[in-house]
């Protein structure tokens, strides 16, 4: 295909998803919901192991789609949206594995490019992405991003880390070189220094990194999933961040200051940083918080955190056979 054919299926898949998200009414304030798109249309939508598989689609007899249980949510959503392109841009059948949803391979038929540029318009669109780029305080052009703010950027659009890196290199926000390196990076890798250094328990689980600027936030997040706190804090005054005993399924897996060896020698009095983390067990909605206070005088708070946790149901079934995102919710 000639780069011109190329852009041409690029331009058929964005705007079939432009129609799309004005169909489903899209506020462009929070992710799409691309599963309850999928029923919106009457397609089936199945979650199976698939192996090397990322997804598929079926127009024949009764449309449907079919989702790689064992993927990151985040992905499932990709695939799906990708899917559901094939399906609303007419194709008949699509068999996808890494390069028909993620790659931008040359040898790659025209159907295929639709679909990508389908998936990368309907989860992440431009509104969404300038939205996106502005909770982290970067610029609407960045021209690069470190590796960190590409995967928060990610979580707030509900996107995998390297579909949202394709999409900010293809919108122009970030520079050829910065994609590429940003791809060469192992997500784990990533988290790791998220956490400053605490490996998430589950590697596929997302961990979101908050400051004091997040309070009051709802996150919608899965069972597995962590939530990393970073607030400040003047230890010699006796002040200090004290997390609340979180409801069950929630469980507080670390509470420390962050070790600073800049701090050492600074003045005493200094302030330093309190590090916090929750992991959530199964789903519920609930709240985490801390109040800022000292140990002998609990009515006393200075400040206090919180944030509300919507915990959702996983649908990576573990069945050996398919289940139904409805069958999930009827369970
Ligand atoms: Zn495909």
């Amino acid at each position: 295909m000639t780069s011109g054919q190329v852009d041409r299926h690029r331009r058929v898949g964005s705007v079939e998803a432009q129609r799309a998200l004005k169909r489903a009414g899209m506020d462009f304030e929070t992710p799409i919901d691309v599963f309850g798109a999928i029923e919106e249309q009457q397609v089936w939508l199945l979650f199976q192991p698939l192996d090397r598989l990322y997804g598929a689609y079926r127009r024949h007899d009764t449309p449907g789609i079919v989702i790689h249980a064992g993927h990151p949510y985040r992905l499932q959503r990709f695939t799906a949206a990708h899917e559901l392109g094939h399906h609303l841009l007419g194709h008949d059948l699509s068999v996808d594995s890494q390069d028909e949803v993620e790659r931008q391979v040359a040898t790659l038929p025209g159907q295929e490019v639709e679909a990508q540029a389908f998936a990368a318009t309907f989860l992440m669109p431009v509104q969404l992405i300038n939205r996106g780029l502005a909770q982290l305080g970067l610029d609407s052009h960045p021209s690069s991003v470190d590796p960190g703010q590409a995967y928060r950027l990610s979580l707030e659009l509900g996107s995998s880390y390297s579909a949202t890196v394709v999409q900010l290199r293809a919108l122009g926000r970030i520079n050829a070189a910065n994609a590429r390196e940003l791809l060469k990076l192992s997500l784990i890798d990533i988290k790791t220094e998220l956490t400053l250094g605490h490996r998430p328990a589950n590697a596929r689980a997302d961990v979101w990194p908050l400051l004091r600027e997040d309070a009051g936030r709802t996150l919608s997040i899965r069972p597995d999933d962590e939530v990393h706190v970073r607030l400040v804090e003047s230890p010699t005054t006796g002040y200090r961040w004290r997390p609340d005993q979180p409801a069950a399924p929630i469980e507080i897996v670390g509470d420390e200051p962050v070790p600073d060896a800049a701090a050492q020698g600074r003045a005493y009095g200094a302030e330093r940083t309190r590090h916090m983390w929750w992991r959530a067990l199964a789903p519920t909605e609930t709240a985490v918080a801390a109040d800022l206070r000292r140990s002998f005088d609990p009515d006393a708070v200075a400040d206090r955190f919180e944030i509300a946790l919507r915990v959702l149901p996983t649908i990576t079934g573990e069945s050996d056979h398919g289940v139904s995102r409805r069958q999930l919710q009827l369970a």
